[in-house]
């Protein structure tokens, strides 16, 4: 016979102990046991009032906030109802199972405004990657470099003519108010204005895809360890070559700043082979760039390329194919000129008699009077990089680099942060740090173990 139970429920008193309830090898267990959240308080510390009506407190916001994160729950209103009904996430939340969960509209309001004045998320995102490194999982060896397209949160129907009218943007919601009052509009070197300026969220980016589609987005950029894949630092930007390149100065500058950590040597992209990167990498930082040489200097194949000319440092000079040099400056000047061009860059020029006669000239410039080259002031990190290139470590650093992409394919197909819910370059900052902390969290969690060593029982309801 099939049995029914009909026990009433609402007789039901009883101990409840919410620990007993999470499974040992939980990953809620494991991320808890690597966060730690105790300097949180005293870092908001400054930026709340002693008086008026408590607010929620910071370290619950901070453990919801990684819940949702950590399981692809984007919305804040679902992210309440969760921790309201799921057990394992009112455990991590400190909660009893009596406990109140902040009304979404509360939680919302409290996240913004003091947390972001106090860069809460960066801090929580720095005290995680300390862990990591406490942990071990930083090698300090190599850094990888990359950035990901997100889509914005922007109609892409609704877009303002950017004529620097700042009084023409029709209302004034908080991503317009941030664009206006934060940006001078500035454009990092090699940068263009945009065409299209989102109305809803101006800070974004114009962005087309090789498939064709066709948005507004911002770029997260990661800077990774490649030993176990940490990310050591993350940084939002417009979604524009330019933005995401210049980043790469700040991720390194800020890790070596609060870690002391500087890497042996950098792995990215051909984006991110400009010769001023890579000049900055080489010269001042002493990086080594497995980087591949953005080029255009080898021209079309069958003419002679920069490859067929021999650079001769100490004579400051090129030689040609045909043996002759190619000079910096064929006269005399009565004041010494640098002859370094607008774009960083030093021609040097062979002698129009000599290419006049030259059997060769056709191969080398047949609509010009004389060959002329373009060296760059960064040439020998350029020359460098380019010498690297060959090398069988190269190749396995573009085999680590695979890491980054993975991580951003984590992001969007597990973590669904494939559309920001956020606006404004603040709301891209959120964001992007919130993902980077969970992922980081997730990552200690899978390579460490699940054992948590501390009686979690004493801590919680
Ligand atoms: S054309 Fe001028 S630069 Fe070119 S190989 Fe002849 S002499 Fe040298």
């Amino acid at each position: 016979m099939m049995g029914r139970d009909e026990k009433d429920q609402e007789q039901f008193f009883y101990a409840f102990n919410l620990d007993d309830h999470i499974p040992r090898d939980h990953l809620l267990r494991s991320i808890d046991h690597f966060l730690d959240l105790s300097g949180l308080h005293d870092h908001l510390a400054p930026y709340y009032s002693h008086t008026g009506r408590p607010s929620i407190d910071p370290e619950l916001m901070i453990r919801m906030l990684i819940v949702g994160y950590c399981y692809g729950i984007r919305s804040e209103r679902q992210l309440c109802e969760e921790v309201k009904l799921n057990l394992a996430y009112r455990w991590f939340c400190r909660l009893s199972i009596e406990d109140t969960v902040p009304e979404h509209s509360t939680f919302s309001k409290n996240r913004h405004g003091r947390f972001r004045d106090a860069d809460a998320l960066r801090f929580v995102f720095e005290q995680v990657l300390e862990r990591c490194i406490v942990e071990g999982l930083v090698g300090g060896e190599g850094f990888a470099v990359d950035a990901s397209l997100v889509q914005a949160d922007a109609s892409r129907r609704r877009h303002h003519e950017d004529d620097g009218n700042d009084g023409d943007w029709g209302g004034g919601s908080h991503a317009v108010v941030e664009y206006l009052n934060s940006l001078d509009r500035s454009i990092p070197e090699g940068g263009k204005q945009p065409m299209k300026v989102s109305q809803t969220d101006p800070a974004s980016r114009w962005t087309a895809l090789r498939s064709g589609a066709t948005f507004y987005a911002y770029s997260t950029n990661y800077l990774i360890d490649t030993e176990a894949g940490i990310i050591m630092d993350v940084e939002a930007t417009p979604a524009n070559r330019s933005f995401e390149v210049a980043s790469t100065r700040t991720m390194i500058g800020r890790v070596a700043e609060r870690f002391a950590i500087k890497p042996k040597k950098i792995i990215g992209d051909t984006a991110y082979g400009s010769a001023k990167l890579l000049g900055w990498l080489v010269e001042k930082q002493g990086i080594t760039p497995h980087v591949p040489v953005w080029d255009k200097s080898a021209g079309k194949a069958e003419l002679y390329g920069r490859a067929d000319f021999t650079w001769k440092a100490e004579a400051d000079r090129y030689l040609c194919p045909g043996g002759k040099s190619l000079l910096r400056n064929r006269r005399k000047f009565k004041k010494k000129r640098t002859g370094i061009t607008k774009a960083k860059t030093i021609i040097y020029r062979a002698s129009q008699s000599d290419c006049g006669h030259c059997p060769m000239k056709a191969r080398c410039c047949p609509t010009d009077p004389r060959r002329k080259i373009a060296r760059s002031i960064h040439e020998d990190a350029r020359d460098l990089a380019r010498s690297l290139a060959t090398t069988k470590a190269f190749a396995q650093s573009a085999r680590d680099r695979k890491k980054v992409e993975m991580l951003f394919g984590h992001m969007k197909k597990i973590l669904k942060v494939d559309r920001l819910r956020l606006r404004g370059l603040s709301g891209a900052h959120d964001e992007f740090l919130l993902t980077a902390t969970a992922q980081n969290l997730r990552r200690m969690a899978q390579w460490l173990g699940t054992d948590p060593p501390r009686a979690l029982a004493g801590a919680l309801p």
